[in-house]
């Protein structure tokens, strides 16, 4: 197969970078080029800043529902090209379709965005003298820049409220997954979109992301990634013009297993939410706190699930994990390997790394009775490695799975309901899981993290708020209290 060729989309047009300049991007699984992708300057930067001013005051004055249109079509065009899009994710990624949900997401949250696209203010008769009114407007020119594990979903979530808001957009694709952004690029002047609302920018970080970071005329950022790159990102908002900020970042996700939980259930899902899309998720449960009562039972129940998952081809359904996305990430995760054998016990069963798979395929990794201090208990690997321990108390548990920098994700497993509402209650955690782990498809709920994991939320209605300005305006209006039967004597 001819590689990919993928261009910036600027102003409603496929073009490549300014000094058409391009990078190869491999398949994980076959080694194959898959595609030649343009690499965006700070000049493309600067050119889909300014195609998307350009398109500000238009789109920004259509009404919510015109607006709306453009949304609805474009989450039907996504959800027609569900199976192809899966499919290029399985290529560039090695993401197994069998996990691809992305589609699925972008387009419900394009479709979620289409019918809540109407922001309103507050107004008031508080001041004497006058009736003052808030109002909700778009920032203008705003940007994303999206990481590669699961590229549509950022895609949807974070354009669908910006544009519903009425702002123009450019979003960084991740310099390893650009292709399912690319195809979607290709939908938007179809779906309605008028040129230069939407810029779709493909490129290393510390080029056009940096650009866009610092950026003086963008007037709100939203970032999912790392937080080595959040840092950075905020040193240069810092720097720049104090552009609004939304951060999604990284995890460490505790769940907890009492020993009155569905045994059978809690040891298939949380093996599951580690393993999956090979443990290259935010919310993966890699820490696990099980009571030591059920320890032995819940060990061998994970690891007879996490054995029998079948590692293979990412384009074919049986296949529940792919490769790493890349030999970087694949090193990176050995090292945390190497150094977890170091300071606690590796399963010998359920921890294969088969080679006869492939060189960057890393099988389940289970740890057993890490030390809380240990750097595999501390830090995000973002590779299907888990850490597996024991506790007696709640108080215990609660106190384990809060000792993190990061909040993203939390679970816990029990039939009492007091007790899952205490810890629910307890765990410093933007989102927490009872009897479930990460229930993915739900984008009517506020996604994010405390702590280390992340500033503001996204995905539900009030994300809205995130993309608009407040604005409070005082209007003096002669006997007013008179008019609307207010005796207001405060002033
Ligand atoms: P990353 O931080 O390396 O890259 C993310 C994006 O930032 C990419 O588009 C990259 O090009 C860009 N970037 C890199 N350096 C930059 C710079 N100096 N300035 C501006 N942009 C720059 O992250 P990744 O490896 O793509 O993704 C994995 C990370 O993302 C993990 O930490 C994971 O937990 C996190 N993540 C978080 C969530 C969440 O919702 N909280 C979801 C998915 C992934």
């Amino acid at each position: 197969m001819a590689p990919i060729d993928v261009r910036q989309f600027i102003n409603g047009k496929f073009v490549p970078s300014r000094d058409d300049e391009t990078f190869d991007l491999f398949s994980p699984y076959s080694g194959e080029c898959v595609a030649k992708v343009s690499e965006a300057t700070v000049d493309d930067v600067d050119q889909a800043v300014a195609a998307a001013k350009a398109a500000f005051p238009a789109w920004s004055t259509m009404s919510p529902q015109q607006r709306g249109k453009s949304l609805a079509k474009l989450a039907q065009m996504i959800t027609d090209a569900d199976a192809e899009l899966a499919q290029l994710d399985a290529l560039s990624l090695g993401r197994p379709i069998s996990s691809y949900f992305d589609g699925y997401y972008a387009a419900g949250q394009f479709r979620y965005f289409s019918e809540a696209a109407y922001p309103v203010g507050t107004s008031s008769l508080n001041t004497p003298g006058f009736m003052n009114v808030s109002l909700r407007q778009p920032y203008g020119v705003c940007a994303a820049i999206i990481p590669w594990n699961a590229p549509l979903v950022f895609f949807g979530k974070k354009l669908a409220p910006a544009l519903a808001a009425g702002n123009t957009v450019l979003i960084k694709t991740s310099e390893k997954a650009p292709l399912t952004s690319d195809r979607v690029a290709k939908m938007l002047n179809e779906a309605g979109f008028p040129p230069g609302v939407v810029n779709v920018l493909h490129g290393h970080g510390h080029v056009a992301g940096a650009a866009i970071s610092s950026h003086m005329e963008i007037r709100a950022l939203s970032f999912t990634g790392s937080v080595r790159t959040g840092r950075a990102i905020q040193k240069a908002v810092a720097d720049s013009n104090f552009k609004h900020l939304i951060f999604e970042l990284g995890g460490k996700s505790p769940a907890i297993i009492f020993d009155d939980a569905d045994l059978e259930r809690a040891a298939q899902e949380t093996q599951n939410s580690i393993m999956w899309h090979s443990g290259q998720t935010c919310m993966a449960n890699s820490r696990i706190y099980v009571q030591k009562g059920i320890a032995e039972k819940f060990i061998q129940t994970f690891n007879g699930f996490a054995a029998a998952r079948k590692l293979g081809d990412p384009a074919l359904m049986e296949t529940m994990s792919g490769p790493q996305v890349d030999r970087t990430q694949f090193e990176t995760v050995m090292r945390y390997v190497e150094e977890g054998k170091k300071t606690g016990q590796m399963m010998a069963t359920g921890a294969a790394m088969p080679k006869e798979n492939g060189d960057l395929f890393v099988g389940p990794v289970v740890f057993l009775q890490q030390p809380e201090d240990a750097k595999v208990m501390k830090e995000e690997i973002f590779g299907p490695v888990v850490c597996i321990n024991t506790f007696e108390t709640e108080q215990e548990a609660l106190k384990c799975a809060n000792d993190s920098e990061f909040g993203l994700y939390a679970a816990v497993y029990t039939t009492d309901i007091n007790r899952a509402l205490r810890v629910a209650k307890g765990l410093e955690s933007g989102m927490v899981g009872v009897n479930c782990t990460s229930p993915t498809g739900a984008w009517d709920m506020p996604f994010g993290g405390y702590k280390g994991s992340g500033i503001g939320r996204e995905s539900f209605l009030d994300s809205m708020d995130d993309w608009l300005e407040q604005k409070a305006v005082y209007i003096r209006v002669d006997g007013v209290e008179k008019a609307v039967g207010v005796n207001n004597t405060l002033g």
